[in-house]
């Protein structure tokens, strides 16, 4: 799946679970959302975050090779209860988003292994997409269309308006007292 993909796929399924188990879409979730979308690829030194983190990368690619020990349940595990002694909406969007992307990749031809280190098995759906093929483009619209139609809902929208604004009116304070000493 494109990093492109895993963003409206993740992002989509960020403001779904949000409103299913009723807790605020807020922008600092929503970040934890993106960012979370896009770590597993860090084992690609040429995928979108693997180019930003290249010697990091280079080093897990070599280690684990792509879709390796950061596409394993076992690992989002780990991470995930490591992110829980710091439990706030952006901690868990990190865990979510982290999900969503091995959901993603579950999906598509070349599979997941979601066991890993205990089985190199790669699992995949009975339904498959191939990666930058036309079906993936209809799975990034569709998750683009059911992204907005939940956030342009009331309930999603003002608590994430809020959030921003607040996270504005925050760091606009750092700024001035930085610019007072
Ligand atoms: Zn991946």
């Amino acid at each position: 799946m494109m990093y492109k993909t895993h963003l409206a796929t993740s992002i989509a399924a960020g403001v779904v679970v949000s409103k299913v188990l009723s807790f605020p879409f807020t922008i600092g979730y929503l970040s934890g959302v993106v960012i979370g979308s896009l770590l597993p690829d860090i084992d690609h030194p040429r995928s979108f975050i693997g180019r930003r983190f290249i010697v990091l990368s280079k080093a897990i690619n070599k280690e684990f090779g792509h879709r390796g020990l950061t596409h394993s349940l076992i690992f989002w595990l780990i991470l995930s209860v490591l992110l829980s002694a710091h439990i706030n909406y952006f901690t868990l969007g990190v865990s979510f988003g982290y999900l969503f992307h091995i959901f993603g990749d579950f999906f598509s031809r070349s599979g997941v292994p979601l066991l890993l280190p205990y089985d190199k098995k790669r699992f995949k759906s009975f339904i498959t997409y191939k990666t930058a093929s036309f079906s993936e483009l209809v799975i990034f619209y569709f998750s683009i269309f059911i992204g907005l139609f939940f956030i342009l809902n009331n309930e999603i929208i003002s608590p994430l308006i809020e959030s921003s604004s607040d996270l504005m009116r925050n760091l606009l304070q750092i700024v001035i007292s930085l610019l007072r000493k």
